[in-house]
């Protein structure tokens, strides 16, 4: 038989957040477009937040998959600190339309923030009252990219740094400055 489970993370991004594209930081848009494919495979749902280069996520469905991917999740470079803030079984889904919804809240979360005493979203110093206000909060509001297509926007990731596209080019960039230099070298010596 099926056990659903809940489960709440944290984690630092190890990407510097570059400007807002359509409101979402372009790396961020990557990870919920690959996101948002895969849970729906996977029968997943849940819900994203990032600020101040923190993520916030709730995951739900089967055990065996939430799993899954929380070990994946452990692999991934574009974030670090993963800290497991609450797991639990659940009799029914609360993210039921949502493969991973996404909530540009700064306002709210500032607001929200700004009552609890935060100067920041650092969500490694919420206490439990905190979390569940957050959680409250991400429930609670709306999802712009609802059903938007977000090719666009993976696109100009890629050629944020970090992206694996500006990598490759910068590895190509490196191999043709390697060659000018030598080829400069061979010269310089024969002349
Ligand atoms: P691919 O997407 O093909 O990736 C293969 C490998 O490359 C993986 O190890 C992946 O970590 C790595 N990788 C891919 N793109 C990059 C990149 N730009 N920079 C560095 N490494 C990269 N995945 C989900 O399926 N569902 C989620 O809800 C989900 N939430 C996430 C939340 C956060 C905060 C982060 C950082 C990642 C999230 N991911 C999520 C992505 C997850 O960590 C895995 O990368 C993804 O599930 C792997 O998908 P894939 O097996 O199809 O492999």
């Amino acid at each position: 038989m099926q056990t659903l489970i809940q489960i709440i993370y944290i984690s630092r991004s190890t990407f510097t957040p570059s400007g807002l594209t359509m409101g979402i930081e372009p790396n961020v848009a990557r990870i919920l477009s690959k996101s948002r494919l895969n849970n729906r495979r996977d029968g997943l749902v849940g819900v994203l937040y990032f600020g101040d280069g923190c993520f916030f996520q709730c995951l739900e469905g089967d055990e065996t998959a939430v799993n899954a991917l929380y070990a994946r999740l452990q692999l991934d470079t574009r974030h670090k600190d993963i800290k497991l803030l609450s797991r639990k079984t659940i009799s029914t889904l609360s993210y039921s339309d949502w493969a991973m919804k996404f909530v540009p809240i700064e306002k709210d979360m500032n607001r929200l923030l700004k009552e609890g005493g935060y100067k920041t979203f650092d969500p490694y110093q919420f206490d439990d009252q905190m979390i569940g206000k957050t959680m409250a909060l991400l429930q609670a509001s709306t999802d712009p990219t609802a059903g938007s297509d977000l090719t666009e926007l993976i696109q100009r990731a890629a050629n944020v740094p970090g992206g694996k596209t500006s990598n490759s080019h910068g590895i190509i960039f490196a191999v043709i400055a390697a060659v000018i230099v030598i080829g400069a070298l061979v010269l310089f010596k024969l002349k």
